[in-house]
């Protein structure tokens, strides 16, 4: 029997946590609690809406906001679509420009893309050679027309923050819409939506060891963020995102955050050591350099370019390895990574650089393993 490779990309998901399963288990079978949220005249629908209501209550918990203000989504691409469409549509009037940056997720890149096609400008900043986006160069961009900014909060393949309470100063002075991708920094960071001006955030679940297919959109109402919805039917979630809700998908998101706002302090420092470990472990090989800054980062993701390796030599070599040469979300594309093309990389060293991402269940022994493992591909 074949061994399973090790587990290094929790950035691409994770699997979920026993505690979410049994909470989802409980929601699905007629000895559960299976009823329709929405069926107000019985006990079934009754006791899943308060489901829903719990969990929404442990999503606001983990990043400070009133629940009302959270809405579930199908996961961050629908979310941050929602954001995004959503705003541009019912404030075409007012203006037809958005900023966003080069390095973000593609939810949010081909969302401007097709508006653009729609007849809004669409700014695409360029980060710095670190993978941060400069305060200045963004704050240049905006015009007297711009209805929102998008920029992420951690970075999917690099693991770099930007500084979204800066960002947010200049788009409230402003009166610009501020939405923040946070799929990758949600439950690895912490993060407080009452001293941030964001208007809008996305997240996911199913990169904090909860299930696939859900998510959730915050949407400030301080000032009141507007949205065209993407979708009409049966008016749940305020009408915004009509459709019946998931029970037991939404359950796992909440037993999630849950978890996330327990184990938050201590996993954070827990996974930069052996993120630590790991670079101490390949960084006097030769060609070998970190993609992006070396502090502004998350916890677990490192983004290393192994230079004037073959990609395919190197993936082969490292194939007992389960990793990720660009974002699992660019399916099937042999094509650089548009992220750490973005910050200035050749096609060649963008091609050659591999993101290691490690999580919850990571142990010394694996980062000990990979170690050799890498090494060994040098010898
Ligand atoms: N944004 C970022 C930064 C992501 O990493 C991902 C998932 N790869 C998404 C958005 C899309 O999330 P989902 O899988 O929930 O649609």
């Amino acid at each position: 029997m074949t061994s399973k490779p090790i587990y290094l990309d929790y950035a691409a998901t994770t699997p979920a946590d026993e505690r979410v399963i049994a909470k989802m288990q409980s929601c699905l079978s007629l000895e559960g609690d299976f009823g329709n949220p929405a069926s107000a005249t019985h006990e079934f629908g009754l006791k899943a809406k308060a489901l829903v209501g719990e969990a929404r209550e442990q999503v606001a918990r983990l990043i400070q906001v009133e629940p009302r203000c959270l809405l579930w989504t199908s996961g961050a691409t629908e979310a941050n679509n929602l954001a995004i469409q959503g705003v541009a549509k019912y404030y075409q009037q007012k203006g037809k420009h958005i900023v966003t940056s080069q390095s973000e997720h593609n939810s949010v890149l081909d969302t401007c893309r097709f508006l653009e096609g729609q007849g809004f400008e669409v700014s695409y900043l360029k980060p710095n050679a670190d993978g941060r986006i400069d305060l200045k160069t963004l704050d240049a961009a905006l015009r007297t027309d711009t209805i929102l900014v998008s920029i992420m909060h951690v970075n999917n393949e690099t693991g770099i923050i930007q500084d979204i309470e800066a960002i947010g100063k200049i788009t409230r002075e402003r009166e610009i819409f501020f939405h923040v991708d946070a799929v990758q920094s949600l439950g690895k960071l912490p993060i407080n939506l009452k001293t941030l001006a964001v208007d809008l955030m996305s997240f996911s679940a199913h990169k904090i060891y909860g299930p696939k297919g859900i998510g959730a959109l915050y949407i400030g109402n301080w000032p009141r963020v507007r949205l065209q919805p993407l979708m009409y039917g049966g008016g749940q979630e305020r009408a915004l995102r009509p459709g019946t809700l998931p029970t037991h998908q939404i359950v796992g998101m909440g037993e999630a955050c849950h978890m996330a706002a327990e184990v938050m302090s201590d996993e954070i420092s827990r996974i930069q050591k052996l993120r630590k470990q790991l670079w101490q472990g390949i960084q006097g090989l030769a060609g070998v350099s970190l993609n992006g800054h070396p502090e502004y980062r998350t916890a677990g993701i490192l983004n290393v370019c192994f230079n004037q390796r073959d990609r395919k030599t190197l993936l082969a070599q490292l194939s007992t390895l389960a990793l990720s040469t660009a974002s699992a979300c660019n399916v099937g594309t042999e094509e650089p990574s548009h992220i750490l093309k973005a910050m200035g990389l050749s096609d060649e060293a963008a091609n050659c650089s591999i993101r290691f991402s490690i999580g919850r269940y990571t142990t010394e022994q694996e980062i000990e393993q990979a170690i050799q493992i890498i090494q060994g591909a040098y010898q």
